[in-house]
C-alpha cells in the first residue's frame, strides 16, 4: 500500500529493493490513481463506498494480494486507513485482533517512546529525623534554627517532624537534617527558654547525648536514660542562697517548679534530667547576677551550713569528690 502511495505522488510506482518486496512490481494498482485506494487525504467516506468497492475488486484480481495484505496487516499507526490488500482499514483492524487471539496474545501496536519520567521523590522512614530535632530542642534550637542550617525543608515542616505529624518524609529532608545535626547539637547552648525548650521538656525529648552508641534511625533503638549529677547545681543554688537570692528568682529564670529547686538546693536530689541541667546551666548567670535579696533566705543559708560561691573558686563545683576552699557560710 504505501508503495502505490509513492506511485501516485511520482506518477509511477515506487519498488523497495530487497526481496521482502519483490513482489511490488507485479501489483495490480501500480500506475493507479491514489485517490482510489485512499480518497482525498483525511476524508472519512461511509464505510465500503464506491470508491472502495472498485479498490476492492482491483486487489481481488491481483497477483501479490496475499503478499500485499502480509504486509499491511504489519501494525504501522501511519498506515491505518485505504484499502490494501483486498481489505479495507476496518477490516485489516479485525484481522489483526483474529490473528492476535489465534496466538492467544494482544494485538501489537507501535508505542511511541514516551519521554524518561523525572524520578518521584523517594520517601524515608521519619524516626530518626524526628529524634534529631527533638534531641536539638532539647538543647533549645527550634525548627526555625534547624531550617537555615538545612538546604531542604521549611521550618513548619520540620516542626511537624520534630512532632511525630510525619511517619514518612523526602529523603532529601531526612539528609539534610542528618547532615546539620552534629554541627546544630555542637551549638553553645542558647538562652534559657524558647518554645522548642519547653516542648521538649513536657515532652521528655531524648537529648542527643541519650543517642550516643545507639542508632538513632533504628525505629527499634531506645535512647538511654541520661542523668546528670546534681550535685554542682545545688551547691550553685546554696551559694546564691548564702547571697541573699531566694529561690523564686531560680524558678523565674528556669522554668522549674519551685518545689523541685528547693529539694535540689538542699540536696535531696542526686541526679537530674539534661534538659533540666540544661535549664539551670542556662539560668545560672541570670541567678547569679540577681540583686534579689531575702534575709529568710540567707538564714536559711546559715542554718543549713551552705557555702558562698568563693568556696568553690579554683574547685570544679560540679565534681562530686571535690572539696571546697572553707567550710561555712561567712
Ligand atoms: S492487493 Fe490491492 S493494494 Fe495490494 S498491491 Fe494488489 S492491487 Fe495493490
Amino acid at each position: 500500500m504505501r508503495y502505490i502511495r509513492a506511485a501516485g505522488v511520482r506518477d509511477q510506482r515506487s519498488t523497495p529493493s530487497g526481496d521482502a518486496h519483490s513482489w511490488t512490481h507485479k501489483a495490480a494498482c501500480s500506475g493507479m490513481p491514489l485517490d482510489l485506494f485512499f480518497g482525498p487525504p483525511y476524508e472519512r467516506e461511509p464505510a465500503k463506498s464506491l470508491r472502495e468497492a472498485d479498490a476492492l475488486q482491483v486487489c481481488a484480481a491481483c497477483p501479490v494480494r496475499i503478499d500485499c495484505l502480509e504486509d499491511a496487516l504489519i501494525p504501522d499507526p501511519k498506515q491505518q486507513h485505504g484499502i490494501a490488500g483486498g481489505m479495507t482499514a476496518e477490516e485489516r483492524i479485525s484481522e489483526r485482533r483474529k490473528r492476535a487471539r489465534r496466538l492467544g496474545g494482544k494485538p501489537q501496536r507501535k508505542v511511541a517512546k514516551r519521554p524518561a519520567r523525572k524520578p518521584s521523590r523517594v520517601l524515608v522512614d521519619a524516626t530518626g529525623t524526628m529524634r534529631r530535632l527533638q534531641a536539638l530542642a532539647t538543647r533549645g534550637i527550634g525548627s526555625k534554627t534547624v531550617e537555615r542550617h538545612c538546604a531542604h525543608g521549611s521550618h513548619g515542616h520540620l516542626g511537624d517532624i520534630r512532632n511525630g505529624d510525619c511517619k514518612k518524609i523526602d529523603a532529601r529532608v531526612a539528609k539534610a537534617v542528618a547532615d546539620a545535626y552534629p554541627r546544630l547539637a555542637a551549638l553553645p547552648p542558647g538562652p534559657n527558654g524558647g518554645q522548642a525548650f519547653a516542648l521538649a521538656r513536657a515532652k521528655g525529648w531524648a537529648p542527643p547525648e541519650a543517642w550516643d552508641g545507639a542508632d538513632i534511625d533504628d525505629p527499634r533503638s531506645e535512647p538511654r536514660t541520661v542523668r546528670i549529677p546534681a550535685v554542682g547545681f545545688a551547691r550553685r543554688l546554696q551559694a546564691a542562697a548564702v547571697a541573699g537570692v531566694p529561690i523564686s528568682v531560680a524558678v523565674q529564670a528556669t522554668g522549674l517548679s519551685r518545689t523541685f529547686l528547693s529539694k535540689l538546693r538542699s540536696g535531696g536530689v542526686d541526679t537530674l534530667r539534661p534538659e533540666d541541667a540544661e535549664a539551670l546551666r542556662k539560668a545560672w548567670p541570670q541567678v547569679a547576677a540577681s540583686e534579689a535579696f531575702s534575709p529568710g533566705t540567707i538564714g536559711q543559708a546559715v542554718t543549713n551550713g551552705w557555702l558562698p560561691l568563693s568556696a568553690w573558686e579554683g574547685v570544679d563545683i560540679d565534681d562530686p569528690d571535690a572539696k571546697p576552699r572553707q567550710t561555712a557560710a561567712a
